[in-house]
């Protein structure tokens, strides 16, 4: 077969590749990482069904769990190393437009400082102590530098090792080890990055990060979660991935980007996350079992799905037709 005829073939057979995902043809929806993101889809919501933007939307869902002080996202998450809580956010709406920041301290809202990096100056990241004053000079506050309780306990009991190992935990392992999330009484987990996708009344497409990354963290240290193309990616004519997990993997591959490209050429959702979490497994496998990464997608038509390296990845739907809590398909169990 020669060049011009593989990709007549590619052409034709990109739409066969297709796979029905377990979504319906819908919107408004919203989608959104871990069990954690059924009150964030339900604020994400209010803005969807009273005709707002997807921007807004996600923005509000966001906001909302970076409100919970007893949360691995916002100021409520976990430390890094030193004890100081470093937190990461982006945000991208239909146009390409997105902002971020990276290892902001005693900032409450990331989101909306990403959003305003976004809308008021020429950038997409500021980080650190730049971001942070840019957030002051934009009307944000200063909060105190202190830990939730439920931080300030996980980081004596790692203090007592200090071992410097920063594993993401594995969820279905419920360990409840330095590297696991905290859990509550009824035995639910309390998940860390919090990434929305929501498409609204007008079939716009946008999506928000924000987290405190990864627990323990050298300080100074950035995730996937507030890079554009790692962590969040939006394209409104094709779809919009978001990611949890450990960072570093997701970099590496510009995983979102890569979700969207999959959809680009006619996988679903799901396939797309799949084939993403599966170039991370082919760079190193045995490395691989040992992480967990999860990718969740959208596309256009407002189809979703997800897929994890690890068991126990799960995300959050709302639409007209449903509101629930789905486990993504894995490749470890
Ligand atoms: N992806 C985040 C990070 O690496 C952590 C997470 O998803 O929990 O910072």
């Amino acid at each position: 077969m020669n060049r011009r005829k593989f990709l007549q073939w590619g052409a034709l057979t990109a739409p066969l590749l297709s796979f029905k995902s377990p979504g319906f043809f819908q919107k408004p929806i919203v989608v959104s990482t871990w069990d954690s993101g059924m009150p964030v889809n339900a604020e994400a919501w209010k803005v969807l069904t009273n005709n707002g933007k997807s921007l807004d939307a996600v923005e509000a869902g966001a906001r909302f769990i970076e409100n919970e002080i007893n949360c691995c996202v916002g100021l409520g998450g976990y430390p890094d190393r030193d004890g100081i809580v470093t937190l990461d956010a982006c945000i991208m709406d239909e146009n390409a437009n997105c902002g971020a920041v990276a290892a902001i301290e005693r900032i409450k809202h990331p989101v909306s400082v990403a959003r305003m990096v976004m809308e008021k100056t020429p950038h997409v990241l500021l980080a650190g102590a730049g971001a942070q004053q840019f957030a002051l000079e934009n009307g944000f506050t200063l909060e105190p530098q202190t830990l939730s309780k439920e931080a300030e306990n996980a980081y004596e009991q790692w203090l007592k090792k200090s071992e410097y190992k920063p594993v993401i935990n594995i969820e279905n392992k419920k360990e409840n080890g330095p590297f696991a999330p905290p859990f509550f009484e009824d035995g639910s987990a309390n998940h860390d990055t919090m990434g929305l996708l929501a498409i609204d009344a007008t079939g716009n497409m946008s999506g928000a990060v924000t987290t405190s990354g990864m627990a323990f963290k050298l300080h100074g240290r950035v995730g996937d979660s507030p890079i554009i193309g790692a962590g969040l990616f939006v394209d409104n004519t094709i779809g919009a991935a978001t990611s949890s997990g450990v960072g570093e993997e997701v970099i590496r591959i510009c995983g979102t980007h890569l979700v969207v490209e999959y959809m680009r050429n006619g996988y679903s959702p799901e396939m797309a996350c799949k084939k993403a979490c599966e170039r991370i497994i082919q760079h190193d496998r045995e490395k691989a079992k040992q992480i967990q990464v999860g990718f969740l997608a959208i596309n256009k038509k407002g189809e979703y799905g997800a897929y994890s390296i690890q068991k126990g990845f799960v995300f959050s739907v709302k639409s007209n037709k449903e509101n629930r809590i789905v486990p993504a398909k894995y490749f470890f169990g």
